[in-house]
């Protein structure tokens, strides 16, 4: 279940783009420099005329609209990244309470997006189009890092974000996707006991399997276990 819904109004073929198909390997950052703009407008305006160019993805504070399948290349950046990547515009407020809620929505889109393609947010598969630009030299923008500067962000504020995302996104899969959540909770137990951090992991086995099915005792074990290997506490 989606974090936050997609609206998905697609462009007609051939207005746009070309209709040629893509295997995303990256995402590309964007912003669309045009003050106030809405989602919907930006997607209105592509579909209501020649452009000559296009995205995937348009954020605003409460919406995102997708105007192209994630399976078509979008015009958005130069034929190098139009050939390799996915592509999100954020939509411009100077409003800090929009911007707000623009970045939190395209944080999340760029980690579920992450998620679903195994793409490394801390490397370039992870961009803006000023590295677009920077790297083949097919276009000359530098956006959104002048967006972000007007809101006290930085790329690297960003990646952050989006990495921390990953980890929620993975686990409300591991959630969702894994009612043998004992064997989890076992697991993690017996990983803190290796590192040093709960002693007598033999009880602790016994309580989890006595604990309430609904208990969620099992994934703060989860949990624990995974913030110890972040803080690379290692195993005996
Ligand atoms: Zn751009």
């Amino acid at each position: 279940m989606s974090k936050y819904p997609i609206t998905q109004d697609f462009l007609p073929d051939g207005l746009n783009h070309s209709g040629a198909s893509l295997e995303p390997v990256g995402l590309t950052i964007h912003e669309t420099a045009t003050p106030n703009a809405s989602a919907e407008n930006e997607s209105a305006y592509f579909h209501n005329g020649d452009r000559s160019a296009s995205a995937h993805f348009f954020i605003d504070q409460d919406s995102i609209v997708q105007i192209l399948p994630e399976g078509l290349r979008a015009w958005h950046a130069g034929k190098q990244a139009n050939t390799r990547f996915l592509s999100i515009e954020m939509c411009h407020f100077d409003d800090e309470e929009r911007f707000a809620e623009v970045w939190a929505r395209t944080v999340w889109l760029a980690a579920d997006i992450c998620v679903r393609y195994g793409l490394n947010p801390e490397s370039d598969q992870l961009h803006t189009h000023a590295w677009v630009s920077e790297t083949w030299g097919e276009t000359d923008h530098t956006d959104p890092l002048s967006y972000f500067t007007a809101h006290g962000k930085t790329w690297a504020d960003f990646v952050v974000n989006v990495v921390n995302e990953m980890e929620e996104i993975s686990m409300a899969k591991l959630i969702d996707k894994h009612p043998n959540y004992y064997n989890y909770g076992v697991q993690a137990i017996n990983d803190l006991a290796a590192r040093g951090l709960l002693t007598g992991p033999a009880e602790h086995i016994e309580t989890l399997k006595k604990a309430d099915e609904n208990s969620m005792d099992w994934l703060s074990l989860v949990i624990n276990n995974r913030i110890a290997e972040k803080a690379g506490i290692k195993k005996a």
